[in-house]
C-alpha cells in the first residue's frame, strides 16, 4: 500500500521579554536555580497574577506577521494537571479564545511554493524544570528549578497541511526567520526557546479522512525533527501494512537510537478540566493597539526577498537565502548598493561570507570583512584589477587581518597582470622549457593547453589574466 503522511506542528516559542508573564521576576537564562522566583511564579496561595503587557504586544505582532486575526476580546484559562515542575497544579494558558485566530506561512520546497495554514496562536506560561539526580551522581533525587516557571510562551499551532519531514523543516525555518525579524524571541534551540511537538499520521494515498495520529513531544533541533518524523512515518506505515492500527499516543524521540518510543496515552482536552482563570480579567484589545503594533512591523522576509529579486535581479533562491536573517540581508544590501552586478555580490555573501560566519559562530555584522570591503573587492574584480580566483585569496586575507582589499593586493603582489608583453614573456619562457609538450600539442594533443595555462598561472602566482594567457598561448602554438 502507498501512504501519504499528514503532519501538524505545535511550536512553543519562548518570548525574550525581560520579565515573566504574570510577575516581575527576570527571565534570564542560566541563573542560580530558583533565584528568579517569587510567590506568584512558585504558586503560593493568595497571590494574584498580573499580565505582562509586552507578552500580548508580541503575540499581536506575530499574529499580524502571519496574517492572523487578532481577537478583540481574549481570556486566560487554567489547564489543570499534576507534575512536580508545576507547583500550582495548573498552567495558565488560553483555551477556546486564543489571542490570534488563523494565519499562514509560505514555504518553498523543491522550487515550488506551498502555503501552510496556522490554526491559532495563544499565550501561556512555561513550567519549571526537573533535573534528575542520575546526571549529577545522585540517582535517588530529583531537583526542581522554578526559574523557568512563568516564562512567557507563545504556542503556534499549524493546520495539518504538512506532508513530509522536508516540509516540516521548511515550515520551522520560515517560522524562526519571521520570529527573529520581529525580535520577539532569540529562537535559541539549545536553550529551549524554540521547541516543537510533531503530530503525525499516515493514510492510504487517495483517502480523504486523516489517520490516527501520534504526537512526538519536545523535539529541540531541526535535524532531530526531520529524523523523528521520518522514523514515525516508517513505523506507522509498517504497522498498517502488518494489519495493525496506530494508537493515539504521545511519543518521545530517542536521539541515540534514532527512533520514537511510546511515552503515554494521549490526554484529551477534557482531562485538563480547562476553565477561565478567575484571577485574570479578560483582555480587551482595541484597534489602536493593533494599529500601533502594525506600525512597528519591520519589512518581513518574504517581502524583502521579493524586493531583492525586483531591485537587484537576484534569483529567488538567492533572495531567500540572503533574507533568512535580517543581518545577512542588511549585509548584502550594504555591499550591493553600488555594485555593477549584485548577483556577484550575492555569490560572495552566500558563499564566503556565510562560510566565515559559520566558522566563527559570529554574526555577519561582526566579521572582519565589512560590506564596504566586500563591495570594494567585487569592484576590483569587475574592473579587472584582480581575477575572481585571486579574489578568494584576498577575501581570506581580509577575513583574518581585516585589511582593506587594495592594501592586501598591494602587499601580496596579487594585482592581475593584464599587460600583453609581460604575459607574452612568461608564455615564451614556459614554451621554451617544455619542448616535448609543445611538439605533442602541435602533433594534435590540444588538451595540453590546460598544462601550459597551469604552468603560466603557477609562474605568475595566479595573477596573470587567465583569458589573456589562454589566447596568447593559442596564438603562439598555432
Ligand atoms: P492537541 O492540542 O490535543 O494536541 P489539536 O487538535 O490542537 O490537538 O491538534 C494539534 C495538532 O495536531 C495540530 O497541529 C493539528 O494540525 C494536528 N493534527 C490534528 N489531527 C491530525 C492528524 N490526524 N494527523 C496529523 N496531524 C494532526
Ligand atoms: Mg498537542
Ligand atoms: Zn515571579
Amino acid at each position: 500500500m502507498e501512504y501519504e503522511a499528514v503532519i501538524g506542528l505545535e511550536t512553543h516559542v519562548q518570548l525574550s521579554t525581560k520579565s515573566k508573564i504574570f510577575c516581575s521576576c527576570s527571565t534570564s537564562f542560566g541563573a542560580e536555580p530558583n533565584s528568579n522566583t517569587c510567590p506568584v511564579c512558585i504558586g503560593m496561595p493568595g497571590v494574584l497574577p498580573v499580565l505582562n503587557r509586552q507578552v500580548a504586544h508580541r503575540a499581536i505582532k506575530v499574529g499580524l506577521a502571519v496574517g492572523g486575526k487578532i481577537a478583540k476580546w481574549t481570556k486566560f484559562d487554567r489547564k489543570n494537571y499534576f507534575y512536580p515542575d508545576l507547583p500550582k497544579g495548573y498552567q495558565i494558558s488560553q483555551y477556546d479564545l486564543p489571542i490570534v485566530d488563523g494565519g499562514k506561512l509560505d514555504i518553498l520546497v523543491d522550487g515550488a511554493h506551498k502555503t501552510i495554514g496556522i490554526t491559532r496562536i495563544h499565550m501561556e506560561e512555561d513550567a519549571g524544570k526537573l533535573i534528575h539526580g542520575e546526571n549529577l551522581g545522585d540517582p535517588s533525587s530529583s531537583y526542581v528549578d522554578l526559574n523557568r516557571a512563568g516564562v512567557p510562551l507563545l504556542e503556534i499551532v499549524s493546520e495539518p497541511d504538512i506532508r513530509s519531514s522536508e516540509e516540516a523543516r521548511r515550515y520551522m525555518d520560515k517560522l524562526k526567520t519571521i520570529l527573529q525579524y520581529l525580535e520577539v524571541s532569540d529562537c535559541n534551540m539549545e536553550e529551549g526557546s524554540l521547541r516543537c511537538d510533531a503530530n503525525i499520521s499516515v493514510r492510504p494515498v487517495g483517502q480523504k479522512e486523516f489517520g490516527t495520529r501520534a504526537e512526538i513531544k519536545n523535539v529541540n533541533s531541526f535535524r532531530y525533527l526531520q529524523k523523528a518524523i521520518d522514523f514515525e512515518i516508517k513505523r506507522q506505515c509498517a504497522l498498517l501494512d502488518e494489519g495493525g492500527t496506530v494508537v493515539q499516543e504521545t511519543r518521545l524521540y530517542d536521539e541515540k537510537n534514532d527512533r520514537t518510543i511510546s511515552m503515554r496515552g494521549k490526554e484529551e482536552a477534557h482531562d485538563y478540566r480547562y476553565f477561565p482563570d478567575p484571577d485574570l480579567p479578560p483582555l480587551v484589545i482595541g484597534d489602536e493597539w493593533v494599529e500601533q503594533v502594525r506600525s512597528e512591523l519591520p519589512e518581513l522576509p518574504d517581502a524583502k526577498a521579493q524586493r531583492f529579486m525586483a531591485d537587484y535581479g537576484l534569483p529567488e533562491y538567492d533572495a531567500l537565502v540572503l533574507c533568512a536573517t535580517r543581518v545577512t540581508a542588511a549585509y548584502f544590501e550594504e555591499a550591493a548598493k553600488g555594485a555593477k552586478s549584485p548577483k556577484v555580490v550575492s555569490n560572495w555573501v552566500m558563499g564566503e561570507v556565510l562560510r566565515v560566519v559559520k566558522e566563527k559562530g559570529a554574526a555577519p555584522d561582526t566579521i572582519p570583512v565589512t560590506p564596504a570591503m566586500l563591495a570594494k573587492m567585487v569592484g576590483m574584480i569587475e574592473s579587472g584589477a584582480i581575477s575572481g580566483k585571486i579574489a578568494k585569496t584576498v577575501f581570506e586575507e581580509m577575513a583574518t587581518s581585516g585589511k582593506d582589499p587594495e592594501k592586501v593586493v598591494e602587499e601580496k603582489g596579487l594585482a592581475q597582470i593584464t599587460d600583453t608583453s609581460s604575459i607574452e614573456a612568461e608564455v615564451d619562457k614556459i614554451l621554451a622549457a617544455n619542448p616535448t609538450q609543445v611538439a605533442d600539442y602541435k602533433a594534435g594533443k590540444v588538451k595540453l593547453i590546460g598544462f601550459f595555462v597551469g604552468q603560466v598561472m603557477r609562474a605568475t602566482r595566479g595573477t596573470a589574466s587567465p583569458d589573456m594567457v589562454n589566447s596568447i598561448l593559442k596564438e603562439k602554438l598555432k
